[in-house]
């Protein structure tokens, strides 16, 4: 393992980030990568292949700001991988931003499209920017000035942003508007997570929480745990906990706590998840002060009596420390990361069934491709044909995973991940290598 894992930082992460380093959730998806590979008895060349991103781009962005001053604020895109499609990924601004970082996610990006079946491969982009400190003019300069430098990499047929942290539907519409600008007609297909007016798609804001909840319910099906009886914990409680708590509290089930960053909110009899969401709204998206519950610590929320525990806060939460005392049955990993490689191990054991992120928080992914599609038809679904078609294609992941998981006798983690390298593998074993 340490003799891959030296190479990979040897050729892939030339100077690994901070974030790259020991047990954070790239260094366990690289860890999962490996273990699938040797799963799949992959040969060298190929492993090399996929660890290596495709196109690696970095722009110097000048900007002049509202003082005049020239500022410049270096960007990066990363296209990792391309074989199955045009490539897909959020674009963050962040200060500690690292390329490193960005390629990493960039090849979680090509898992997580392959395993559902989304024809797109996997990117990332970030630039080097704390928006905080940026006026509303100044991000908007800035937005055009990275596309206008990624012009000849974004495209509705090569690669597609999305939004990720600090990044929203206003910088997907300069970006749309900006690429439609240079190429003289609208392209609205050229990012995803636009306003439903530029052509966004309905249903996206819902579908990462509705892709949790359909994955957690065949999960639940196969270990014949029926919603009416059913006990959940959901911890963090933004735009993908509240709508799994939302949801999986629409099936009838019990949802006995939810946290999020002020602490966290237990009730044996079942909280009011309605209720919450109201609250929250309506106090500044903080759960402080909810009344329909105790409140309990962070950490003992994750280790409470539970069928389905969904975490949907941040990366890292369950590790080797606290996983030997978690008694849920089902994981559900809403959020990215939220389990560490070495805690996998120690679940495996206790027969705790891990619904793996890259399945699991598939579902926003998979509605940006409806985008996609409904801008390259010029024609928009309903709410509901979004959402039965969302439905069907995690089902439909699930259970495919599900079997693989079955025949090789591994974790549904693994069998993602065996699933999706496989699929990128045997994609290029049929194009083949242009020379
Ligand atoms: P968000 O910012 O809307 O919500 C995050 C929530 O987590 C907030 O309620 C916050 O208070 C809470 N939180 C932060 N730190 C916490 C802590 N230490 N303990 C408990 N709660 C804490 O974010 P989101 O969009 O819901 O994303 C959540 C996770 O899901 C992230 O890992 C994100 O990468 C992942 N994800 C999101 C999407 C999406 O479409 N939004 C898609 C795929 C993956």
């Amino acid at each position: 393992m340490s003799e891959i894992k030296d190479a990979l930082t040897k050729e892939y992460y030339k100077e690994p980030a901070p974030l790259l380093q020991d047990d954070s959730p790239f260094s366990s998806m690289m860890e999962r990568f490996r273990h699938a590979s040797e799963i799949l008895d992959l040969d060298e060349g190929m492993f090399k292949y996929l660890s290596t991103p495709e196109k690696v781009v970095i722009v110097a962005n000048p900007i002049i700001m509202d003082d005049g001053r020239i500022e410049v604020f270096e960007g990066y895109r990363v296209i990792h991988n391309s074989i199955l499609g045009p490539s897909k990924g959020g674009i963050r601004y962040a200060e500690d931003v690292h390329l490193d970082e960005v390629k990493a996610l960039a090849a979680w990006m090509t898992w997580k499209c392959a395993c559902v079946n989304v024809p797109f491969g996997g990117a990332k982009g970030g630039v080097r920017v704390n928006p905080k400190k940026l006026s509303q003019h100044e991000l908007e300069r800035l937005t055009r000035r990275y596309t206008s430098n990624m012009s000849d990499v974004f495209g509705p047929e090569r690669d597609i942003p999305a939004p990720d942290m600090n990044t929203n539907e206003q910088t997907m519409a300069w970006i749309m508007d900006t690429y439609s600008m240079k190429s003289k007609r609208n392209e609205t297909a050229v990012v995803t997570g636009k306003p439903i007016i530029l052509g966004g798609s309905k249903g996206r804001r819902e579908a990462t929480g509705r892709g949790v909840i359909t994955t957690a319910l065949a999960a639940m099906n196969k270990l014949r745990i029926s919603p009416s009886d059913a006990t959940i914990v959901v911890q963090g409680f933004g735009n993908v906990g509240s709508v799994s708590a939302q949801l999986i509290y629409e099936q009838g089930a019990k949802v006995i706590a939810i946290s999020d960053v002020s602490g966290g909110y237990f009730n044996k009899e079942g909280i009011d998840i309605p209720a919450a969401i109201h609250y929250s709204q309506t106090n500044n998206y903080s759960l402080e002060g909810f009344s329909g519950a105790e409140p309990i610590s962070n950490k003992e929320l994750l280790e409470l009596e539970c069928d389905v525990l969904i975490p949907a806060a941040k990366e890292d939460q369950i590790n080797k420390e606290n996983a030997p005392r978690i008694k849920a049955r089902i994981i559900a990993e809403g959020a990215n990361g939220p389990v560490t490689a070495n805690a996998d191990s120690i679940l495996e054991e206790k027969r705790i069934m891990v619904v793996p992120d890259i399945l699991a928080n598939a579902g926003g992914v998979t509605v940006s491709y409806f985008e996609w599609v409904q801008d390259r038809h010029g024609y928009f679904w309903t709410e509901e044909r979004v959402n039965r078609r969302l439905n069907r294609m995690m089902r439909e992941a699930f259970d495919n995973l599900f079997m693989v998981s079955e025949k090789y006798s591994i974790t549904l983690r693994q069998a993602a991940y065996v699933y999706a390298i496989d699929k990128v593998a045997t994609t290029l074993k049929l194009r083949g290598i242009y020379a």
